[in-house]
């Protein structure tokens, strides 16, 4: 038993009612009560990790700063809660079995049947109980995906239902969160699903101790005396979280219900408060913006906009810094061409080539960037962006038609993007990227250096390919200069446009290191020059 406590977070009814979010505003809600807080998701499907699955089906991969390729979810613990999660923070089925199927080849389960019941719950409590002693926070958050009832989550659902019995009642705490529908005809609020996913839970031996009812609006009291009596919970600990415009008010939603008094009463916590006025100061700011800067996001997955999650987070934050209100165009890369893209990019003040896989809509990206280039708009490309950046400039201005990377076609005259032999063996797509933190070296002289107003730091990369460094000194001498560097491999990380408001790009991922509170310096830096260029139209 450890002197850990464990929050455990379970969906009802049905997913995408912001079990993500309200799990992280409670985070930072206990961690401005003065705990130190981890937060870990549990997720039933049997992908090893969400690396390899699609941005249409999966919406964007969320990188670690030790490499960790995670849900999109745990973007919002890190932004909510302001902390740096890892690989412990992450755990499916398939990486879960995968061990367990390592154990059984080589003979450590003694001749015994490997089985759910104990061996994967065994496991998955592992898992949890790991991250307990890596981390060393007062408290353990544990989100279940998915919703109860799917077939999928049984084993993680017994694996903390048995750890109430393992770390104690007073150590463990279940928050269960549903939706109430709002039904139009009759006006009222249904609580029946609710009770039968309570019901559900029960069935399978937890209890939950409080119940966040999602629903269009605030909930009455009766209805939550209601749900308090037939779920068997005390009222104070029903929960109401309506439909919010801005989502960095849920934390402030959940104080005013005391939630964190809830957890600190069912802990026998000291009596202390949250202090939570900074944060509505934030979004007292962000609700009083009402001037607007417009960004074209030009990428391959906008039909899906959890697709570039961190990245519309990060310009939000940058925004809001700056008293602007963004608006988000977002640009299907594949729809742009030399003679429509004046035409797409008309009325924006700034634009963003995010990171992106694969060929498609490659061209139309490169044109947008020859269109900002050649027209003075600011423009910030992250990952791919930036081999958008440098493919663009060979192809028009060191007249290199056939210029590109070789992820898109291996047989170029003039790879300016290619791999590094020590780096990818070609075979396996999955776990062959650079992955992670590295550490980013800024140039004296230059845009970026005074934006981060740092000598070095770190960022989080996540791509396969990197800037061919033969080319670099041409690049350089026709104005597109390398302005920050990987040191351990000599690795360019930031190219910067002399004689351009803003034309940067960047090999590393700046958008999962922005916070609301704590915006990135690239991203401000773009909105910044976006701002006056509005301002100049
Ligand atoms: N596809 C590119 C690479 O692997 C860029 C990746 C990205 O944008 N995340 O290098």
């Amino acid at each position: 038993m450890s002197s850990t406590k464990f929050i455990f977070v379970t969906g009802g009814v049905i997913s995408g009612i912001g079990k993500g979010i309200t799990f992280a505003s409670l985070g930072r809600i206990l961690k401005n009560r003065g705990y130190k807080v981890f937060a870990m998701k549990l997720d039933p499907y049997l992908n090893y990790d969400p690396g390899t699955m699609s941005p249409f089906q999966h919406g964007e991969v969320f990188v670690t700063q030790d490499g960790a390729e995670t849900d999109l979810d745990l973007g919002h613990y890190e932004r909510f809660i302001d902390v740096e999660l890892s690989a412990t923070s992450s755990v499916t089925s398939g990486r879960v079995y995968k061990k367990i199927l390592n154990q059984e080849r080589k003979g450590l389960y003694g001749g015994s049947t490997v089985q759910v019941i104990p061996h994967v719950t065994n496991e998955i409590k592992n898992y949890i109980k790991r991250a307990a002693s890596e981390s060393g926070a007062d408290i353990v958050m544990v989100e279940v995906g998915g919703t109860v009832g799917d077939i999928e989550s049984e084993p993680f659902l017994e694996a903390i239902r048995q750890m109430r019995m393992e770390e104690g009642y007073d150590s463990t705490f279940y928050i269960h969160l549903t939706l109430v529908p709002f039904i139009d005809t009759s006006e009222e609020y249904k609580t029946k699903p609710t009770q039968h996913s309570v019901k559900t839970l029960r069935s399978i031996g937890i209890s939950p101790d409080l119940i966040i009812l999602r629903s269009k609006g605030m909930l009455s009291s009766e209805i939550k005396e209601k749900v308090a009596l037939f779920c068997d919970i005390r009222k104070e600990n029903v929960i109401s979280v309506p439909d919010l415009k801005n989502i960095y008010e849920l934390p402030l939603v959940l104080e005013d219900q005391h939630l964190d008094q809830a957890v600190a009463r069912h802990f026998k916590f000291d009596d202390r408060i949250s202090d939570m006025s900074k944060w509505r100061d934030m979004v007292k700011r962000m609700d009083e913006v009402t001037e607007k800067v417009k960004i074209g996001l030009i990428g391959k997955y906008v039909k899906l906009h959890d697709a570039y999650l961190s990245v519309s987070c990060a310009l939000q934050h940058a925004s809001y810094a700056l008293n602007r209100k963004v608006e988000i165009k977002w640009i299907e890369s594949e729809s742009i061409t030399k003679d429509n893209v004046a035409k797409k990019l008309e009325g924006l003040d700034g634009l963003i080539i995010p990171g992106g896989f694969g060929i498609r809509g490659i061209d139309g990206m490169v044109e947008a960037a020859r269109c900002a280039r050649e027209n003075n708009i600011p423009l910030l490309g992250i990952c791919l962006g930036l081999q958008i950046i440098a493919i663009e400039f060979a192809r028009n201005i060191l007249g290199y038609s056939d210029a590109t990377s070789i992820e898109f076609n291996q047989e170029t005259t003039h790879p300016v993007i290619h791999y590094l032999s020590d780096q990818y063996d070609g075979i396996d797509l999955g776990g062959t990227m650079r992955l992670g933190n590295s550490k980013l070296v800024l140039k004296d002289k230059t845009k970026t250096k005074d934006l981060y107003k740092l000598n070095e730091t770190l960022e989080r990369h996540r791509h396969r390919y990197e800037f061919n460094s033969l080319y670099k000194n041409e690049y350089e001498k026709n104005g597109l200069i390398e302005a920050g560097f990987n040191p351990e491999r000599n690795l360019t990380e930031v190219f910067e446009l002399k004689n351009h408001p803003f034309y940067i790009g960047c090999q590393f991922h700046p958008e999962f290191k922005s916070r609301p509170d704590r915006p990135h310096p690239l991203f401000l830096g773009l909105i910044e020059e976006s701002i006056k260029a509005s301002n100049n139209s």
